[in-house]
């Protein structure tokens, strides 16, 4: 058997040639204006790319393509194994494309290359994968009508999907959408965020190569106010799936009111509470609070980033904690065991310095981090940080920071953990720790959110949906229930 050798990341990033025009009707095109904007990596803060930056002319032309190929049925009027057996060959190529792909993910974005890898590319195909497989298995229903009437009721696909993604996951956001819009046989214009469009850009070369005919995926750049409001506003677009900040969503869905009150779809923030009880597995706790609010440079809608504990055990729990804090320290994204990579660009590197910086003004303990560092790369890089003594109405426990940033706050009651937790206007994940089976139910009973953990943090699996309570969205991505978003029932009587 033939080992795998690790590839040299820095010496591919030489070779990498990234292509940041749009991906329109089955061809790489230029915006319609000629315009394009600087893509900087925030590894270094060196250009990499040029991004097209399109606007609602370029995203008209992508949903006229998008049009074309529904109607026509190029796509949704395959049978459901030949659409299954090119979702499952786009999969498989994007494995084959896995190196390239998961370092454009990391030059682009700034996370560790081993996850980009690992992580990103695995779950992307993946994605893709189990979407494909469910085309053929799933049935439509007859209703239990009289005797006298067959009522047949069925899934049909929207028509076009217009889809809004953000950077902390560019790929696997973008494949969250693209893997049941596609897979229930919808045409799809895809705009990802101006952060970080190169992956999603790539996908739509795969796929065309994969046998998804011209037209049916398309990818426009570009910034949000421009082709991405053009998008949600299109009288043409059927159903709109965004993923990003609850205040944009928010704009979407008036969006979806101004124009033709196309479905639109919300994955939102989060500000999700870990909460440890005085009899939890403490050390399993820290090592599981600090992975998850770490991962990914902390930039994880779900991050815990509200640790909520029982006020006897917080001494022992940070001791913990802290003892893991080097092996999160940030380092070159492209070195193979680097697990805290660079912030997406400086803008958020601002966004997170000024919250450490409010927290430090309300009274907060900074007990670790709160630092920028590697400044000398020319990237975006902050230590891992963690506030003890923040109370809830802190702005550092009620807004979503987005960065390696951790609150700690206490109670002595489980009543006051619960309300505390449920204090935010968030709800897209919470965990509870307890070796109490009945205090860690009745705690997760409780808690207002879409995902809730007990004893672990950040399981995830395609099979299971995910989403928001509260202003943490509407509608769930991945699992069968994703097909809701992309399809319209339809009741069809006939009289016997
Ligand atoms: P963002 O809301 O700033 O941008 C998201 C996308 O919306 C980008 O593509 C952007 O260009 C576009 N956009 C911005 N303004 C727009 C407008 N007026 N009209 C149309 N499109 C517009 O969010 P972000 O900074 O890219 O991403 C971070 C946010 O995403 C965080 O709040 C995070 O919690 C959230 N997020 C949620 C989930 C989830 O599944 N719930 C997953 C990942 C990220």
């Amino acid at each position: 058997m033939s080992e795998k050798t690790t590839p040299n990341w820095q010496v591919l990033s030489k070779q990498i040639k990234l292509d940041g025009r749009a991906f329109i009707n089955g061809n790489r095109v230029s915006a319609l204006s000629g315009e394009f904007f600087d893509c900087i990596s925030p590894i270094d803060g060196k250009k990499i790319a040029e991004i097209s930056r399109c606007n609602g002319d370029d995203i008209n032309a992508a949903v006229i393509a998008a049009r074309a190929s529904f109607e026509d049925g190029r796509w949704a009027h395959k049978t459901p194994r030949e659409r299954k057996n090119i979702m499952c060959r786009f999969s498989e190529l994007v494995t084959q494309n896995a190196e390239t792909l998961a370092l454009t993910e990391t030059l682009d974005m700034g996370k560790p290359v081993n996850y980009s890898l690992n992580v990103d590319v695995n779950s992307a195909a993946n994605n893709l994968r189990w979407f494909g497989e469910a085309i053929d298995k799933i049935y439509d229903e007859i209703a239990p009508t009289p005797r006298t009437a067959l009522a047949l009721i069925t899934r049909e696909p929207v028509g076009v999907v217009g889809a809004i993604v953000p950077w902390n996951y560019p790929m696997l956001m973008a494949c969250w959408k693209i893997a049941p819009s596609l897979a229930a046989g919808n045409s799809l214009v895809l705009k990802p965020s101006e952060k970080s469009s190169l992956t999603a850009l790539k996908l739509a070369e795969i796929a065309l190569e994969a046998g998804i005919p011209a037209g049916v995926f398309n990818v426009v750049p570009g910034f949000g106010h421009e082709a991405g409001s053009a998008l949600a506003l299109h009288m043409d677009v059927d159903c709109i799936a965004f993923t990003g900040s609850t205040n944009v969503g928010k704009i979407i869905m008036q969006y979806a009111g101004q124009s033709n009150l196309k479905r639109a779809w919300t994955e939102l923030g989060g500000k999700s509470p870990f909460i440890v009880f005085a009899d939890a597995d403490i050390d399993a706790a820290a090592e599981s609070c600090i992975s998850s609010i770490f991962f990914n440079q902390g930039e994880s809608c779900n991050a815990p980033s509200r640790l909520i504990i029982d006020a006897s055990v917080q001494e022992r729990f940070l001791a913990k904690a802290l003892g893991l804090i080097p092996q999160y320290q940030p380092a070159d994204p492209l070195a193979a065991d680097t697990v805290m990579g660079a912030l997406v660009d400086e803008t958020q590197l601002n966004t997170v310095m000024r919250y450490i910086n409010a927290g430090l003004a309300e009274g907060a303990h900074c007990i670790t981090g709160g630092k920028q560092v590697m400044t000398e790369t020319g990237g975006y890089y902050v230590t891992p940080t963690i506030f003890t003594g923040v109370n809830n109405n802190m702005k550092i426990a009620r807004e979503e920071i987005f960065g390696p940033v951790l609150s700690v706050l206490s109670f002595t009651d489980a009543i006051e953990a619960i309300r505390i937790a449920n204090d935010t206007p968030y709800g897209l994940a919470a965990s509870v720790w307890s070796r109490d089976i009945s205090r860690a139910h009745i705690a997760a009973q409780a808690l207002r959110a879409g995902t809730i953990h007990v004893n672990c943090y950040d399981e995830d699996d395609v099979t299971v949906p995910f989403g928001g309570f509260k202003q943490s969205g509407n509608g769930r991505d991945k699992s069968l229930h994703a097909f809701d978003k992309y399809t319209e029932l339809k009741t069809t009587w006939i009289k016997l």
